[in-house]
């Protein structure tokens, strides 16, 4: 018997269920009226170990996506009640960044600009090949939710990522490459711990964390904090002990 996303699916295309292709963990809300679709899509979602979320309507759509927090929304535009338009419109202006693909049956040039200018990410025609959609989704994901910024700030530490120059209470701080990015690193996560396992995979790439890395490490993080924090009247980088480090205004 043919699922009802087998009926769905526009190619010969079969699903395929290899390690590439799980989307496990990924959270996916999926606003479909459209009963068969949205059961076609959860189960193919599911099958890809994605937890789904289906709403039927402009309404529930609207509270989820605002209220919960996603990895993508797929966004059907025919909807009873509040049209998916008016719902991305709506989530944009209150600053909701998650990804956002189109599902739709409308396929002019002039849907997809409505679409997009509406701040859709993505923007897919139904029927569709769920083949094509999954690849979406990861390119989706791959592409990170919210734009970098351009500058990060904590206290009178200034960090500008376009032109690398940092200054503490205006006065520029000169730092080699290595140390930039720890700075960079800790900064991206003001005010949280960062493990030496993060710092070691996000600064040094490296998956297995030896002693001697920790020592490496240990020596960077003191010597950012001789440029950042020495003689200043508030510290910004702490030790954990035993954990790792944490960058901010109060003491940890
Ligand atoms: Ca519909």
């Amino acid at each position: 018997m043919l699922s009802s996303f087998d009926k769905l699916r526009m190619s010969g295309e079969q699903p395929r269920h290899t390690q590439q292709t799980k989307l496990s963990g990924v959270r996916v809300l999926v606003v479909e009226d459209e009963q068969k679709v949205a059961n076609a899509l959860r189960e193919g979602l599911d099958s890809e170990g994605c937890t789904v979320v289906v709403e039927n309507t402009g309404e529930g759509a609207f509270y989820r996506g605002s209220t919960e927090s996603f990895d993508v929304i797929l966004l059907d535009l025919g909807l009873p009640g509040r049209d998916g338009v008016q719902i991305l419109r709506t989530l944009r202006a209150r600053d909701v960044r998650t990804p956002v693909l189109i599902l739709t049956a409308r396929d002019t040039s002039d849907d997809r600009v409505v679409g997009f200018d509406s701040g859709a990410d993505d923007y897919l025609v139904k029927p569709f090949a769920f083949a094509e959609l999954l690849a979406r989704i990861r390119a989706l994901l791959r592409r990170g939710r919210a734009p970098q910024p351009l500058r990060l700030k904590v206290d009178d530490l200034d960090v500008d990522l376009v032109t690398r120059r940092v200054s503490r209470g205006g006065q520029s701080i000169e730092l080699t490459a290595r140390e930039f990015q720890l700075l960079h690193c800790l900064m991206s996560r003001d005010g949280e711990l960062v493990s030496r396992d993060t710092l070691a995979s996000e600064v040094w790439k490296e998956t297995a964390r030896s002693s001697t890395l920790n020592n490496v490490i240990d020596v960077h993080i003191a010597r950012l904090r001789r440029k950042i924090d020495l003689d200043r009247p508030t510290r910004l980088i702490h030790t954990i002990r035993g954990v790792g480090f944490m960058l901010g205004e109060g003491e940890p």
